[in-house]
């Protein structure tokens, strides 16, 4: 039985994390860490605690769905006491890239902006269709739930990564996530990413690329939070018995 952590517990998708574990043959909930209390009754076997530490030790995997400066926490931690780790967090600043990555030297890491297969494989999608697709436009547009605190999405961020690098761009030059004003007309590389907020939207991404005459459009939703849940369970018990490295969803799902 693989021992799970949870980190983000009470959150919208770490509720889903506890509840799918309940129903999860070969993983069992064994930890929580939570910043005060928990809002929530829990299974008394499992340890419910703000000690980062004993967190840590009483699981064989870890599971994070929080905030950036959590998620950093987390890191600093785990680099200390290492212990498998997937992380859904999203918004992570470079200087938390750079912890997960130094994370990933000492114990598999998998860190996965997006946990659906769906979007595991229109990732692929996009590096095919923008490298395919000489001179089309590419344009992201990317729409999610009101609380959302993060823009543009994780998920957005990282279609636009395989659209870049299918056509053999580097995206910090070519990114726009924002068009206002007597701006001018589109430039032949940009590939715009742009966030929509409102309601309810779990998370749905359109991927088009538009060219004079045509335009193909790629569209991924999803319609439940348990597609992230579940995917990141299916990825901590696949996690749990790699070697040290950094891993992507598409490792896992042998894509
Ligand atoms: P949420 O706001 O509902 O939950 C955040 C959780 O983090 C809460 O449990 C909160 O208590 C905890 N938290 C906040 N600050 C903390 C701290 N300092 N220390 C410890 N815990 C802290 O958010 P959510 O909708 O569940 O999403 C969580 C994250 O996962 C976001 O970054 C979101 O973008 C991302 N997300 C990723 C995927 C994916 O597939 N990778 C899917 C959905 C959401």
């Amino acid at each position: 039985m693989i021992r799970v952590g949870v980190f983000g517990a009470s959150g919208r998708v770490g509720k889903l994390l506890l509840e799918d574990l309940k129903i999860t043959d070969d993983m069992s909930l064994s930890s929580v860490y939570v910043r005060s209390s928990l809002d929530f009754s829990i299974d008394p076997s499992v340890l419910v605690t703000s000690d980062m530490k004993s967190f840590l030790n009483a699981c064989d995997v870890i599971v994070d769905f929080s905030l950036p400066e959590a998620c950093e926490t987390l890191l600093e931690y785990a680099i200390k006491t290492p212990k498998p780790l997937v992380i859904g967090t999203t918004g992570l600043s470079q200087h938390q890239l750079n912890l997960l990555k130094n994370a990933s030297e000492l114990m598999p890491v998998l860190y996965a902006t997006n946990m659906s297969l769906g979007v595991a494989l229109l990732n692929k999608l996009v590096y095919q269709a923008s490298a395919a697709l000489e001179g089309f436009d590419i344009e992201i547009v990317e729409m999610h739930h009101r609380h959302k605190k993060d823009a543009p999405s994780g998920t957005a961020l990282t279609l636009s990564e395989s659209a870049a690098k299918g056509r053999g761009l580097d995206l910090d030059k070519v990114r726009v996530s924002g068009r206002d004003g007597n701006i001018g007309e589109r430039t032949k590389d940009e590939i715009a990413v742009m966030a929509l907020r409102g309601g309810d939207i779990v998370g749905r991404h359109t991927v088009g690329f538009y060219n004079d005459g045509e335009f193909l459009e790629l569209n991924h939703t999803a319609t439940s939070r348990n597609t992230f849940s579940k995917g990141a369970l299916k990825a901590a018990s696949w996690l749990s018995i790699q070697e040290k490295g950094l891993y992507s969803i598409s490792d896992c799902l042998e894509l």
